[in-house]
């Protein structure tokens, strides 16, 4: 034995247990080989026994004259099913042809590998024909263990193809392919449900029938040159439903090849990204409405000019509404408004005559007032524009017009309205608009507030507590500008110094507080003399107050002086210890100059001290002037 090491169980059927001892004798002397020797008659009645030890081959020596060997072999064949066979055919048998003695025996049909002539038996030809079976079993039991992995895997790639198709169909994602001359070669259960289609339908389409109109360019260019380049893609668009309405997807195309490798068009599969678009749009306007309102806190942080923190309120809200109109009004009382800063859309109303469309809202704020005081806003949609303006000397195609008025409160105060006016294309207000234009209002009415105190406190600042006049700081400050100002004009600018005489005397006859009230009425009084809104008076120290005249010639100022002193004396504030009256008097000392800058203003201020100074000297209660030539 060449090929097979181990021991080979060798089973030897016999018709019957005929006196031919060739075949054992030849098998006897093969090595590794067990045999055994057994009738037909006694295989069939010990079945059992041999289904327990198989062999490894069987010999089937039949009688010469045996007549039914077909039934035999079919016999063992049924008993050792997958045992090789080798059949010794009798001399006689040669006499057919071989061919047709197997066609009569049927031998392959039953199983039987080989057969040996008895007249040529040999140990070496024995040998040769086990050999040779063996090897035939090995390789056809290979074969058979071949087919039933491939049966296997066959029934496994039909599992898979079957689990594919049940993936595909349950997913939500669109999943469709397309050759490289772009038509659909298949569409999953998805794609069918979105569009409303057949399968026969949908695959005649052509895929550009389903692209949104304003997404379909930029599609054509993607697929074109992902078709061209062989290559993959990821793109968004909308894509058209069975009810005609467009939801935004994500479409992620792969490439496929056939079995040569060879590009073979698209695998797209798309999810529906409508609501992600959706909110990553709510997103994106939440971060505009934020920048918006940071932007305007640190407009008001950093200034103080509420005009300006208007006007670019006004601006960066339109710049996010994008209204036809959007303006700040201030409220006088209920019946009347000014404007202050507006933004113009222009969409509507460009190249028109503006004039008569911008109306203040002041109807609307007068029906809704309360309301408004209230903190509440106005949102109106669809006003007909005939009742806001002369709608016939405008060619509009449609007269609809949407407001929005939201207070501004200040100090728990109705200060004023932003107003929102949109004419076309009719708009109902977003609930986002609305909210970024409360919080605005808001926000302006806390820049009003602070601006109005810091108002006062400047007030404050330049006003003498006890007289209720302008200070020493303001004068200074009102000087200066005058002078400066009225250099550049070259017009004259008058000064007048006042002192209480013998104050000091009505301090220790009357007491102090009696002197404050004293210098209070005297203040009163010399304000009560000026006229003009550029004269100023100011408290210039103790019981000296000084009075700027812009605009006044020496005379016009001495006479102003003189008018003050009567107007004092006229107060009759007694004065029992006065060396001059009775009553209260004051000295005046006037200056007078067209400023130049070659002058300083003290030169002023310090002629119309000598003034006051001589007027001293001559008695007080009189007004005397000094020149500044006299320097
Ligand atoms: P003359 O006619 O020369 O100006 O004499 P006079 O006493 O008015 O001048 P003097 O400068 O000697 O005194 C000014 C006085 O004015 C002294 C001061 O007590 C008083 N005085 C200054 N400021 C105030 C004030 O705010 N309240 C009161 N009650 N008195 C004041
Ligand atoms: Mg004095
Ligand atoms: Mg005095």
């Amino acid at each position: 034995m060449q090929t097979i090491d181990v021991i080979i169980n060798i089973l030897i059927l016999e018709e019957s247990r005929s006196s031919d001892n060739l075949v054992v004798s030849l098998i006897d002397k093969l090595d590794n080989c067990n045999f055994k020797t057994i009738s037909f008659k006694q295989i069939v009645q010990e079945y059992n026994t041999w289904q327990a030890a198989l062999p490894n081959v069987i010999l089937i020596n039949l009688d010469k004259n045996s007549i039914n060997k077909s039934n035999i072999l079919l016999k063992i064949c049924t008993i050792f099913p997958n045992i090789p066979i080798i059949f010794i055919l009798d001399n006689e048998d040669l006499k057919k042809p071989i061919e047709s003695q197997k066609k009569a025996l049927d031998l392959e049909k039953v199983g039987v590998q080989d057969y040996v002539i008895r007249s040529n038996l040999s140990t070496t030809f024995l040998n040769k024909s086990i050999d040779y079976i063996l090897q035939t079993a090995k390789m056809s039991n290979k074969l058979k263990h071949l087919e039933e992995i491939n049966l296997h895997l066959e029934s496994q790639a039909k599992e898979t193809q079957k689990l594919f198709k049940t993936i595909v169909d349950s997913t939500l994602d669109l999943i469709w392919t397309i050759d490289a001359n772009e038509k659909y070669t298949f569409l999953n259960q998805s794609w069918l449900s979105y569009t409303g289609q057949s399968l026969a339908e949908g695959l005649k389409e052509n895929w550009r029938d389903r692209i949104h109109p304003e997404d379909l360019a930029e599609c054509v260019e993607v697929y074109n040159s992902a078709l061209k380049k062989c290559q993959g893609f990821k793109i968004e668009y909308r894509l058209r439903r069975f009810d005609d309405s467009y939801r935004t997807i994500l479409n992620t195309a792969v490439r496929q090849h056939n079995e040569e490798g060879e590009f073979a068009g698209l695998l797209c599969s798309c999810s529906d990204i409508t609501q992600r678009k959706i909110t990553e749009l709510k997103i994106a306007k939440q971060v505009q409405v934020e920048r918006i309102l940071t932007d305007i806190i640190q407009d008001i942080h950093s200034s103080l000019d509420i005009d300006l923190i208007l006007q670019t309120a006004t601006e960066k809200v339109n710049q996010y509404l994008s209204a036809d109109r959007i303006f700040i009004t201030k409220i006088i009382n209920k019946n009347q408004l000014t404007l202050l800063f507006e933004s113009e859309g222009g969409s509507f109303f460009t190249g028109c005559d503006l004039t008569k469309a911008k109306q203040l809202p002041n109807k609307d704020l007068i029906d809704n007032f309360t309301k408004l005081s209230q903190g509440e806003i106005i949102a109106a949609n669809n006003i007909s524009l005939t009742t806001m303006i002369n709608i016939d000397s405008y060619d509009l195609p449609r007269a609809s017009f949407a407001l929005l008025l939201v207070p501004i409160i200040a100090n728990q105060k109705l200060w004023g309205l932003v107003c929102v006016e949109q004419y076309l294309p009719p708009r109902s207000w977003e609930l986002d608009e609305i909210k970024l234009l409360k919080q605005v209002a808001i926000q302006l009415g806390v820049a009003i507030k602070q601006s109005e105190m810091y108002r006062e406190l400047e007030q404050l600042a330049v006003i003498d507590g006890l007289t209720k006049i302008a200070n020493r700081r303001k004068f200074d400050r009102y000087l200066a500008t005058e002078w400066k100002r009225l250099t550049r004009e070259k017009n004259p600018l008058s000064l007048i110094l006042c002192d209480i005489d013998y104050f000091k005397l009505y301090n220790d006859t009357y007491g102090h507080q009696a002197g404050d009230l004293c210098l209070q009425k005297v203040a009163q009084a010399i304000s009560k003399a000026l006229k003009r809104p550029a004269d100023l008076v100011a408290r210039y120290g103790g019981e000296e107050f000084a009075v700027i005249l812009p605009n006044t010639e020496i005379g016009g100022a001495i006479s102003l002086a003189e008018q003050i002193r009567l107007q004092v004396q006229s107060l009759k504030i007694p004065h029992i210890n006065s060396p001059v009256d009775l009553y209260i008097t004051l000295s005046f000392g006037v200056s007078s100059s067209i400023p130049s800058s070659g002058l300083g203003f003290y030169t002023l201020v310090a002629a119309a001290d000598k003034g006051l100074y001589q007027a001293k000297e001559l008695g007080r209660n009189r007004v005397v002037k000094f020149d500044l030539n006299e320097f």
